[in-house]
């Protein structure tokens, strides 16, 4: 799985990981995943636990810890993997390119998640890596993290707009030829009012992606502000998810919870919907962030 982990690497990466790790991953003969959560670290990612001390040569770091629900994890052949290498708090995180060996253990995690994503736990137990492997400068990888966070959530808001726009298509049809007390549920005003609410969200976001999509490429992908509108967009697109599969499953009644037949998609969609409001950064968290963004941005003087 490339996704944009592999942003890391091409932009911070060393010019031998650029040479050497890279190609292979871009043709698909090698896969690498990002492992940043961890137990006792989910959305506070400055919390995490994993530790990577230099050895008694100076050359290597042995890390030990454990990482939750790593996206691709039972494939990989390398981990991005978050660590631990200075003081507490986001100052003291690393970021390092470390290849699959006996030291990194995997195990499935069995989710309402695709079971070909391949969810791992991850275990490294005294896993020597030598300094080369280091990804950017020592104790600099919170900054990493939070540049890659860009580029992940505009992808999941992509993929969240295409589904729901397929649901959203699928239960119009269904309304258009669905009889019921002997006329289409179109002609019922409760049900286009569902659509009506379903075809605005789709529309929303779908302009509010064109818009940043258009910024990104004409002015960058990073800086505060822009980070804080991929948020809201994230969150607007995840809270429309839900409005959308609470309607469609309505309007398709038992057909919308029955895993076959002409409400099949829908089905999958109401089961699915959550998942991307809760990983790349959670409902609540792109909430604060942009609304913190706004904040700091307030001019000191203005008033009503
Ligand atoms: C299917 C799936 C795939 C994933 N893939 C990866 C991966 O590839 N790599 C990786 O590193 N991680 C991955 N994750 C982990 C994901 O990023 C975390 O689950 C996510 O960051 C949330 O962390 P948590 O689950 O520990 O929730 P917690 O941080 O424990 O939060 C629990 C709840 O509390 C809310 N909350 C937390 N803090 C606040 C606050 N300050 N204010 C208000 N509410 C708050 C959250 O919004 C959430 O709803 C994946 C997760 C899932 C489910």
């Amino acid at each position: 799985m490339l996704r944009p982990v592999c942003f890391d690497v091409r932009k911070y990466g060393s010019d031998w990981m650029k040479n050497e790790v890279v190609p292979p991953i871009i043709k698909g003969e090698q896969t690498v995943v990002l492992s940043i959560t961890e137990a006792f670290a989910g959305s506070d990612v400055a919390g995490l636990r994993t530790t990577a001390v230099l050895d008694a040569s100076g050359e290597n770091y042995i890390v030990n810890g454990t990482k939750k629900w790593i996206t691709g994890g039972m494939y990989a052949d390398w981990f991005v993997t978050a660590v631990r290498t200075g003081k507490p708090g986001a100052g003291g995180i690393s970021m390092m390119l470390i290849p699959r060996s006996d030291a990194v253990q995997t195990k499935i995690m069995k989710s309402k998640y695709s079971s070909s994503a391949g969810t791992a736990y991850v275990t490294y137990e005294n896993c020597v890596v030598p300094k080369k492997y280091l990804i950017g400068t020592e104790n600099k990888g919170f900054q990493i993290i939070m540049s890659n966070f860009n580029h992940e959530r505009w992808m999941i808001t992509v993929v969240c707009i295409a589904r729901v726009r397929m649901c959203t298509e699928e239960t119009f049809k269904w309304s258009m030829q669905r009889k019921v007390f002997g006329k289409p549920l179109i002609e019922q005003p409760v049900i286009r009012e569902k659509l009506a609410q379903m075809f605005a969200g789709v529309e929303t976001c779908t302009q509010m992606l064109y818009d940043i999509t258009y910024n990104m490429v004409s002015m960058g992908s990073q800086g505060a502000e822009v980070g804080a509108r991929i948020a809201l967009l994230k969150y607007q697109a995840t809270r429309m998810n839900h409005l959308v599969a609470d309607n469609a499953v309505q309007v398709f009644g038992g057909r919308g919870v029955t895993q076959t037949g002409m409400g099949r998609v829908v089905e999958v969609f109401s089961r699915m919907y959550k998942i991307p409001a809760v990983y790349g950064g959670s409902e609540e968290i792109m909430a604060d962030l942009a609304v913190r963004t706004a904040i700091k941005g307030y001019p000191k003087q203005a008033r009503l």
